[in-house]
Order: C-alpha cells, then structure tokens, then sequence
C-alpha cells in the first residue's frame, strides 16, 4: 500500500487560537487543533492540563475568550449548547450520568432521538425500528443479557457502557468521551478498548484518558496536552519518544 496515494479525509474540526481564563488564569491557551473526518484521536497530558476544558469548549459548556471551533463550516463558540448538540457533537463526562431508576431498554430509548419534520412536527417512532436499533446498540456495549436490569444495579463499568450507547444511539457526528476507562476493572478495560475500536468505524471520536494500557491498545494519533497548549502530537511511538512529553508527563 503506499500511503500517499491514500485520499485525504476532510477536515472534521478546525480549532484554530482557541484561549479561555478563568479569573485571570489560562486554562486553554492559544491552542490549535485539527482533526479529519472518521479519525479517533486520543488526548493524554498531565492532571490540569486542560483537557476537559477543551471538550468543554467544544460542547459549549465553556465560553472561549478568543478563537474559533469550527465544526466542518460551522463556527461553534458562538452558539448555544443544545445548538452544538444538534449539529451532532456528543459528550460522555468523566462520571457516568444514566437514568438510575429506569431499565438498560428504556435508558437507550429514551436517548433515541425524535424524529422532527423540517415544519417542526414530531414524527412517529417507527417502534420495530427503535427496537431494533435499541438491541443492536446493547450487543454492542456488551449489555444485550442486561436490557430488563435498572441501570442503578449496573457495575460502575457497565453505567460506563451504557452511557457509551446513549450516546451512540444518537450516531453524533463527532463523539467525546472523557476518561471512559476511570473506575473500571482490568477486564471492563480491556473490553472497553475492544468496543472502541469496534465503533471507531466510520466515526469520528475524541477520547480522553491516562490509562497508558488502556490508550496503547486504541492509539491511533495521539495529542499530548501542557498548560492548556499541545504539547506534541503523532503516533504513539513517536510521543513516547519524545523528550519533552516524558519530562512533563510519561516520566513519573
Ligand atoms: P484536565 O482535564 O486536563 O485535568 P482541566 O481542563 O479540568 O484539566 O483543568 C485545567 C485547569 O483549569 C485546572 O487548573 C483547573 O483547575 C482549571 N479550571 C477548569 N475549569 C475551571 C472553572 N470552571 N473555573 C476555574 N478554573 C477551572
Ligand atoms: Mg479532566
């Protein structure tokens, strides 16, 4: 294969200058980041790098003081949290936030999203359809044996999962997972990598995580974050390698 003669995916997100302070202190700063179309991207670097500040900034919980996101051609720090939403940006947080007292079935159906007409009305959920897509959705999370359980009887690892499909559910056109793996037995992590790559297929996702294990296993590209900048960015290989990366993040 030779890989110059791969077509180059479109670029998927474009965050150019990206800076936000909170009380004077720069939490993200000057930061620029691409990402093309059906790529999953890890991002590692120390606690208090800016990490979940980022995703914030992208889903809009966070403002930026200056900069762009661009979202293909859409510019995204001046809208609306649930606008940014609808233009298919899906966010897990770092603790698991599923509906307790319903069951793993109803947790996935509720997530489903409505149908709306271009005149605004709702359309009938086609029931065999959502049903459909409900199991397949559970197979994929390893919870298909658990549909009738209440999500409150989960293990911390399948309330991970099942947020996991909430969101896939909702098939976001970029999806952002914060830390999935924390909190999970070596085994739960293990098939969280697996389900990973088995999802990565044809979307485009933005992990979070500081299980090295956990990361080696999924890696692709990796970026690597310091006070609120890119520290470095490429291969695996090639950040493990590089000096500056093991000085403030891989070395202790
Ligand atoms: P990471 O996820 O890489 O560990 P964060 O993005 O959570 O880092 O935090 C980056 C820095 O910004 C930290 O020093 C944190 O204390 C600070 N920070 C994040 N959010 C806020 C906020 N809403 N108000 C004040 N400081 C914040
Ligand atoms: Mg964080």
């Amino acid at each position: 294969m030779t890989p110059h003669l791969e077509p180059h995916s479109p670029l998927l997100l474009a965050i150019e200058d990206l800076s936000v302070s909170f009380d004077g202190f720069k939490a993200i700063e000057g930061l620029t980041f691409y990402m093309d179309m059906g790529e999953l991207r890890v991002i590692i670097g120390p606690n208090g790098a800016g990490k979940t500040t980022l995703l914030d900034l992208i889903c809009g919980k966070t403002k930026a003081s200056e900069g762009s996101i661009k979202l293909k051609d859409i510019e995204l720090t001046k809208l609306a949290e649930h606008r940014i939403v609808a233009h298919g940006v899906g966010r897990k947080f770092q603790t698991p936030s599923v509906y307790e007292s319903l069951t793993v079935y109803e947790n996935l159906e509720v997530s489903y999203p409505e149908g709306k007409s271009v005149f605004g009305a709702l359309f009938f959920k086609n029931t065999a359809e959502v049903d459909r897509k409900i199991r397949k959705t559970a197979a994929t999370i390893f919870l298909d044996g658990e549909l009738d359980r209440l999500a409150a009887e989960l293990s911390h690892g399948q309330k991970q999962w099942l947020e996991i499909g909430m969101l896939l559910i909702q098939e976001p056109e970029l999806m952002m997972l914060d830390e999935p793996v924390a909190g999970m037995s070596v085994r739960e992590r293990e098939q969280t990598a697996e389900l990973l790559n088995r999802i990565s297929e044809g979307r485009s996702i933005i992990v979070i995580e500081h299980d090295m294990e956990f990361v080696k296993r999924i890696a692709r590209k990796v970026t690597v974050m310091h006070q609120g900048k890119i520290l470095a960015e490429g291969s695996m290989e090639k950040v493990q390698s590089d000096p500056r990366v093991i000085e403030v993040y891989l070395g202790h």
